[in-house]
């Protein structure tokens, strides 16, 4: 991972607004993170240059070996697996096919040294990536960091991982990716503030999770910020302050303190039902990326787990788990959830979530591309490996199987054959395992939300995704922020589907619940009541705001206010009416200036 210092920043205090993410206010000096990859330079190389070049190469190789062998030697590492790590990446260096290709290519083609290793590295990545030996797929992501590592040497790039934060910050990047986020010390972050990303972007969901406050959205702060410098986040109201005066520090101080207060105050409900006033009782449930999260599920009084993301254990460093590893964290969760349920969505690899041992995803539009499900029916081990870890790891609580991105009846069809047939083997090889677990689908693709009615004969349970499902249908990408304007979640076009979804599943007899971050926003809750949601997940931090509103609210009055907006023609029309009312009934402010 590397960071650049910005040379600049501005000198006087500033407000800047952007999106609020994650709840809550952390004030704190800044740690500038930048990560992008770098733009790779590409020139032609005269023929008298081309030993310079095979110099430059030579001393990349050299430090990079250097500093291997530092860190092999030294305490630096915190993974125990390290080592090996190591060892091959320097084998790696040493190994004169990789290496020997890339000098004999810059020879022949005569462009410079970063770009031939570069193009040469994403090749037998993507090429390993696809290969059917589990040995060779895992490989693809050593070449990827040995590429990186040497290209940061050629560049003169200084590498610094978010790991190894030793002191308190607050992270300002220009983007992080979640497998950054997920890798970050986050004992060491209080608060996040990046140039891009939107509400429901997968790094904007790990900040919740980690009950990080964090603004997103802010178009520039990684240009005006520099590290060392003092830093208000405010994730209540998007907003951000940097070089604060000393009164308005006192002002955020105070305010942080009272939100301190509030929050404990809601956790008084945590033993308290989610049942509106008229008796009709709601499933809370929370969302989690990774098993360490559940002890804050159980602290948060969830029902259960209503989507366990399971991707994230494949977007860690290393190698993909293997069957072993995942059982391991599946009954690790399913286990401290002490037999409440848990619904655990198969991978949703694709996108902005990568694995980087499946190699680089070359999709030109990976939104609309090979991933979640369809990315699972393509490489039928690795589905087949994590089904029977679910399966195996079924006996030890309540487990529910999701799959992600369903787009219509086939692919259902498909991923519940291989459901199947895993089954048999496990019988055959005289594994127990629980037979008649619920296996539901997540909707989320406009596609199956107009055909849920057909989908439901082949569900047990829906959970509505409507991260995804509001970006597809509003053609808006969920993490953008330059058109975070128009996400939204009470379009008439996504409140009209919503209804359609939950009528239709409702008739066929099917639970609905939605994990998407709408399920969590308390601003939602009494629309998606009277829309007759079933289940609400969310992160775990936010579920006692939406219980008490739950508490304070009965059908009746709930179906009265979806009955109004659905007659509206407007966003901004339904927007502010829905506004109003939960001012007037439930105390809920949008947070202003
Ligand atoms: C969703 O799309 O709403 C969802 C919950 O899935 P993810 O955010 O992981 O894409
Ligand atoms: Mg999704």
């Amino acid at each position: 991972m590397n960071t650049f210092v910005v040379q600049y920043s501005c000198t006087i205090m500033q407000e800047l607004n952007g999106i609020s993410v994650s709840p809550g206010i952390a004030i704190g000096k800044a740690f500038l993170y930048l990560d992008e990859t770098p733009n790779i330079p590409r020139y032609r190389v005269q023929k008298h240059d081309l030993e310079g070049e095979f110099e430059r190469l030579g001393s990349a190789i050299e430090r990079a070996v250097e500093e291997l062998e530092n860190i092999q030697s030294g305490s630096a590492s915190h993974s125990s697996d390290a080592p090996k790590f190591l060892d091959s990446h320097l084998l790696m260096l040493q190994d004169e096919s990789f290496i020997g290709e890339i000098r004999s290519q810059v020879e022949q083609s005569r462009f410079n040294v970063e770009w031939v290793l570069r193009r040469n590295a994403q090749k037998l990545a993507s090429k390993l990536a696809r290969s059917d030996d589990e040995y060779l797929r895992d490989r693809s992501v050593d070449i990827h960091d040995v590429a990186k590592r040497l290209l940061d040497h050629l560049m003169f790039r200084e590498r610094i991982s978010l790991a190894d934060l030793s002191s308190e910050v607050i992270l300002v990047a220009h983007d992080l990716l979640p497998s950054d986020a997920i890798a970050m010390n986050k004992r060491m972050i209080r608060g996040i503030v990046l140039d891009a990303g939107g509400k429901t972007s997968h790094t904007a969901i790990l900040a919740r999770s980690f009950e990080i406050p964090a603004v997103l959205g802010l178009s520039n702060i990684s240009s005006l910020v520099r590290t060392g410098e003092e830093l208000i986040v405010d994730g209540n109201r998007g907003r951000v302050v940097t070089k604060p005066t000393t009164q308005l520090r006192e002002r955020y101080e105070r305010l942080q303190s009272e939100w301190q207060r509030r929050e404990v105050q809601l956790m008084g409900l945590n033993d308290l039902p989610a049942e509106t006033r008229d008796g009709k009782l709601i499933q809370l449930k929370a969302n989690i990326e990774v098993p360490e999260e559940v002890e804050a599920v159980l602290s948060h009084g969830a029902d259960g787990v209503g989507l366990y993301r399971s991707e994230f254990l494949f977007m860690r460093p290393g190698p993909l788990p293997d069957e072993e590893e995942q059982f391991a964290a599946y009954s690790t969760v399913l286990k401290s959830m002490e037999n409440k349920p848990v619904t655990i969505r198969t991978l949703d690899l694709g996108a902005d979530k990568i694995a980087r041992s499946l190699g680089e995803n070359d999709d030109d539009n990976p939104i609309l591309g090979w991933r979640a499900i369809r990315l699972c029916l393509s490489m039928p081990e690795l589905f087949r490996t994590q089904l029977r870890a679910l399966y195996r790891a079924s006996v030890y609580g309540e487990l529910r199987i999701m799959f992600p991105m369903i787009s219509g009846i086939e692919e259902l069809t498909q991923a519940l054959e291989m459901v199947e047939s895993v089954k048999s083997d496990l019988k055959r090889e005289k594994v127990t395992f629980r037979e008649d677990l619920p296996v539901g689908i997540m909707i989320e693709v406009p596609s199956a939300a107009m055909t849920a009615d057909i989908l439901a004969r082949k569900s047990d349970f829906f959970s509505i995704g409507t991260n995804d499902l509001i970006q597809y249908t509003l053609a808006v990408d969920r993490g953008n922020e330059k058109i975070a304007y128009l996400y939204e979640p009470f379009h008439p076009g996504v409140l009209r589907m919503l209804k359609l979804i939950i009528d239709d599943a409702h008739a066929k007899g099917l639970s609905v619940g939605m994990c998407g971050e709408m399920a969590g926003d308390p601003m939602s809750t009494v629309v998606l009541l009277g829309l007759g949601l079933d289940e609400f997940s969310m992160g775990a931090v936010g579920i006692p705001e939406v219980k008490r509103i739950i508490r304070s609210v009965s059908m009746a009055e709930a179906e009265e206010l979806v009955g109004s907006i659905l007659e509206m023609k407007s966003y901004v029309e339904i927007d502010e009416f829905v506004a109003q009312y939960m001012e007037k009934n439930f105390e809920l402010k949008l947070y202003e200036s």
